[in-house]
């Protein structure tokens, strides 16, 4: 030690990076993938004697050949974060939720005391396990888990995050943006990104755009702030929020109104040319017209592509839509009023959009956006004559799924990307169904330059996983017979029961929020709480921070989650949190389950989950371990795992009941979802042969350890294409068992599935009806063409009192809360600021750098106010997460990120008002997206007298015993250097 504190005076250096190590040290190279956010990006683990040193990016790996960002980089600082949880814990006896009052356990302890308490819930009434987990990468075991289970009580972090960007774009074009698909910046000419800060697909995307910029592509960034990927377009236009579905709306008006729509695209590939039916008060208004016969199938509806009409221009007849309206000799209408012969009215659903564009003008656009009108016409123009002009044909022939050959694949240059600027606001699933239209009329989907998906996408629309929908299917020791989550059609495929009540904790596809694809996993506390529709017995959280930066209204939550009822127990018994931190939530657990780090574990990003597939074939990947578990921690699979075997869930469970796996490595490669399908499709068969679909193969992650711990699979060119119709394709996906059916994905222009739930609230059909008080709200959101109409949070404001936006984007060097605790990533963000303009702030009186006061209708924040340029005059913003509790996270009394920090979350309400003493979520009607970025707020200077410190402040919590703590040696500097140390 005399030696170290010698040379910290010494003009030495402490250590030299390049130095050959010291003679004997072993060094190693691991290779594994990184988790310093969702993008993971391949990485080169440094190890000397098994001590980690640096992290680096992996050249071999296709997804960011070889590039890091900041925080891949700072991955060696969680390892030895401070924060680090380290044993199972129970919350004393008596103690306070929130107090953070634990004694250390065994995990036989915790094993015992949950399963004990799982299996007397399965064997009574499995629906009061609740398992929600957050930005999890393992949701086809947890979801798997929860169906065995059978509990519907179930979801991942989506609901709350982009569920909006999901919805909108599957159940229009069969797939969406990052993990789904996304821009093609290789072919495009023009790009334009729209609500995306530096967010999903990070370092992917940078390399992508630095090419396109090089190669003369030019970028129009859309979005209230200019931050992130932004700083490099070529252009920025600012937008208010919550608008971009009225901007898409006047570019589909211009668009059409001008002919700059590919219409040979649109007759073959969309439904734009299937007739609807115009009569009024029948129970197929508004839906698609279709053949009477039955030899020709049943109606068309959302999972039947089939049996719908075309009206056809030279043999002026009404055709079936396939094969006959697109034979050659054949020509669909897209516009025009007809009527079948039994005397129906009818129009092509193009008519209907056209029809529907028609007021939407650059100047009603404008007036809303606060673009002019001027720019929105140019920019509809630019992409359209981008898209059509400079169209260009590739040499890759192709076959489509009605046997028709392409000699060659049309590309359209125009590109676009959006994110959760667009998703998180209550209108945002009808703003991205207007956009997925927009980037349809252009004909660039899956064609080359323009949106392209990734392996297994396209699904069908409507995809065919059906949620389970009849309490029938909720029994005692029996698994769910569908998954918990899926993709509704129908009302009929609500989870409801007889009364149109949800089954669900989260009211998930109930009335309420009917196509709730992802869940909503912002309200399970508050509906537990209040047990509304039941009261849970045990809700387990995995890696999501409830008590903080995840809900809305946070002091509200933290409230609930230490309610008690009239005997003194609490409203929810009993709360189990597992996560490898000590966040905020953890000291309101009742049992702390000390999850590892994505160094020292086994993972998989699977085919049956969320791949990190490229544009020209699949990719799966895999973490293998290159540390020791910390402590006794232990992976959240391995819990999961080890509950199944003891539980004896039937798939965990061979015939003669003995447990199936030995642990969750075990479990990846002989789980089989289909004979030949399992979570990894790399080296598959015995001796590691096959791909994509074969025999486990007992040492498959050794093959994946060993190829740089990631399995691409190069599909031939005449695949990469326009795969919503290549018959080639189709098959091909069918056959390894990506897509249930082998169908072609038409792109859903007008939703007859969102028709459907219309018809049944205007009470026009007989099957599942919504309760009266939702009548109203299904009638209008459930639009089958895009609207745009303001976020619900406007009709409860008074927009004069508080006249500005408030949104959050989550910053470039943190994944959400996840980073406060890293050392390198905290002297980047210590504390975040208000941003504001200039010339807004100025009106307010606040000096640049000053304390103010941001206030909402709900509730009020004290922080620090920056001028910026970069954000237009209507909006303010500050970045997700910085802002945290006192003692969270392991930060010292008082740290900037709780003195100076600010969460912007107080002042977002959790519901809004819906009339009659009602209240509803202040989510997305359709999807039950959390409405983040629809509160408005007013700004004052703080008082001079006032504290200089953030308000509100929380009282701090404890270390929670075996926290890592700052006991620990200094690391960087020594690692390898045990002797100086
Ligand atoms: S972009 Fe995300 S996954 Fe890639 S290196 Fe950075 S933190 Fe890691």
């Amino acid at each position: 030690m005399k030696h170290s504190l010698f040379r910290l005076f010494s003009r030495e250096p402490l250590h030299d990076p390049l130095a050959s190590p010291a003679p004997g040290a072993k060094t190693e190279i691991k290779t594994t993938t990184c988790y310093m956010c969702a993008c993971r990006c391949g990485i080169r683990v440094h190890l000397r004697d098994g001590e980690l040193r640096y992290i680096d990016g992996n050249p071999e790996h296709p997804l960011n050949k070889g590039v890091i960002c900041a925080k891949g980089a700072s991955g060696i600082m969680k390892q030895v974060s401070p924060a680090r949880l380290t044993q199972p814990l129970l919350r004393k006896a008596g103690s306070d939720r929130g107090a953070g009052e634990f004694e250390p356990i065994s995990w036989e302890r915790t094993f015992e005391i949950l399963g004990a308490r799982l299996a007397r819930i399965r064997a009574t009434d499995p629906k009061k396990f609740a398992l929600f987990t957050g930005r999890d990468q393992m949701q086809a075991l947890t979801g798997l888990f929860a169906r065995q289970f059978g509990t519907p009580n179930y979801a991942a972090h989506g609901g709350f995050c982009s569920v909006n960007m999901a919805a909108g774009m599957i159940y229009t074009i069969g797939s969406s943006f990052w993990e789904f698909g996304g821009p093609d910046l290789d072919r495009a000419k023009l790009f334009v990104m729209i609500g995306t800060a530096e967010d999903h697909h990070s370092n992917p995307l940078k390399i992508a755009l630095g090419k396109f910029k090089r190669r003369g592509g030019r970028f129009i960034s859309i979005n209230p702030v200019r931050t992130g990927y932004s700083a490099i377009a070529d252009e920025w236009i600012p937008i208010k929020p919550g608008t971009d579905g009225a901007l898409f709306m006047a570019l589909l008006h211009v668009l059409i109104g001008e002919g700059l729509v590919d219409r040979a695209f649109l007759k073959r590939f969309t439904n734009a040319p299937q007739l609807v039916v115009l009569e009024t008060g029948c129970d197929r208004e508004g839906m698609f017209a279709h053949d009477p016969d039955p030899a020709k199938g049943p109606p068309g509806d959302g999972r039947e592509p089939h049996n719908k009409l075309v009206f056809d221009t030279i043999s002026k007849t009404i055709m079936a839509a396939y094969p006959e309206g697109i034979a050659d000799g054949a020509d669909a209408a897209l516009e025009g009023h007809y009527v079948l012969a039994d005397g129906t009215k009818v129009a092509p659903s193009f008519q209907l959009l056209k029809e529907r564009v028609e007021p939407c003008t650059p100047e009603w656009a404008s007036a809303i956006t606060g673009i002019a009108p001027e720019r929105i016409a140019k920019l509809a123009r630019e992409m359209g004559e981008t898209a059509l002009q400079q169209a260009f044909e590739m040499p890759i022939p192709w076959t489509d799924a009605w046997g028709k050959k392409h000699e060659t694949t049309q590309a359209r240059p125009v590109a676009f990307h959006a994110m959760r600027g667009l998703a998180a606001h209550s209108n945002g699933f009808q703003t991205i169904r207007a956009l997925a239209v927009l980037m349809s009329v252009l004909g660039t989907i899956d064609a080359p330059g323009g949106f392209r998906h990734k392996a297994p996408y396209p699904r069908h629309v409507v995809p065919n996983f059906r949620a389970f929908n009849s309490p029938d299917m909720l029994k005692p020791n029996t698994p769910l017979n569908a998954a918990p989550l899926g993709f509704p059609a129908n009302p009929e495929e609500l989870a409801i029961n007889s009364d149109g009540s949800p089954m669900r904790i989260d009211h998930a596809f109930s009335w309420e929020h009917p196509l709730s694809a992802h869940g909503l996993m912002h309200r399970v506390i508050t509906n537990a709480t209040r047990g509304d529709p039941y009261r849970l017995d045990t809700l387990m959280i995995f890696m999501a921070n409830m008590a903080w930066n995840s809900t809305m209204d946070t002091m509200a939550v933290r409230e609930m989650l230490n309610a008690k009822n009239v005997d003194g127990d609490f409203q929810i018994p009993f709360l189990v949190v597992c996560d490898a931190f000590q966040s905020e939530t953890v000291a309101f657990a009742d049992l702390v389950l000390p999850d590892t780090t994505y160094l020292e574990r086994h993972d998989v990003m699977s085919m049956l989950d969320r791949p990190i597939s490229e544009f020209d074939g699949p990719v799966d990947a895999v973490r293998v371990p290159v540390l020791p578990p910390t402590g006794q921690c232990k992976p959240f699979q391995e819990v999961i795992i080890e509950l199944a075997g003891r539980l004896q869930l039937p798939a965990f469970t061979t015939p003669e009941g003995r447990r199936k796996f030995k642990d969750y490595p075990d479990f990846v490669v002989n789980f089989e979802a289909q004979p030949g399908v399992g979570f990894l499709m790399g080296w598959r068969g015995k001796d590691g042969t096959e791909h994509l679909r074969g025999a486990p193969n007992p040492k498959q992650w050794e093959m994946y350890a060993a190829n740089n711990c990631v399995f691409q699979y190069h599909l031939p060119e005449s695949m990469h294409f326009m795969r919503n119709w290549n018959r080639e394709y189709l098959d091909f996906a069918k056959a390894h068992g990506w897509r249930q059916k082998n169908d072609v994905v038409q792109l859903a222009l007008y939703s007859d599935t969102l028709q459907s739930f219309r018809l049944a609230a205007q009470g026009k059909t007989k099957g599942r009806q919504p309760p009266e008080h939702l009548r109203e709200r299904i009638d209008t959101y459930f639009d089958p063409l895009p609207f745009w109409y303001p976020p619900l949070e406007d009709a409860a404001t008074d927009i004069e009192a508080y006249p500005l936006n408030a949104i959050t984007q989550r910053p470039m060097a943190m994944y959400h809360s996840w980073d406060s605790q890293n050392a390198w990533l905290r002297q980047i963000h210590s504390h975040n600021y208000l941003q504001v303009n200039p010339l807004t702030a100025q009106k307010a009186g606040i000096a640049d750098g000053g304390w103010c006061w941001v206030e909402s209708q709900w509730g009020k924040v004290r922080c620090m106010l920056r001028y910026s340029e970069a954000v237009e005059p209507g909006t303010v913003w500050t970045w997700n997460a910085i802002g945290k509790a006192d003692g969270a996270w392991q930060l010292a009394p008082g740290a900037d990120e709780s003195r100076k920090g600010f969460l912007l979350n107080h002042l977002i309400s959790e519901e809004l008002p819906q009339g009659a003493g009602r209240t509803i979520s202040n989510s997305d009607p359709v999807t039950g997206q959390a409405g983040w970025y629809d509160v408005r707020v007013r700004i004052r200077p703080a008082e001079p007298e006032e504290t200089e410190a953030s308000s509100p402040q929380i009282a701090a919590t404890p270390a929670v015993p075996g926290v890592l703590g700052k006991r620990q040696k200094p690391l960087a500097y020594f690692a390898g250097k045990k002797s100086s140390a």
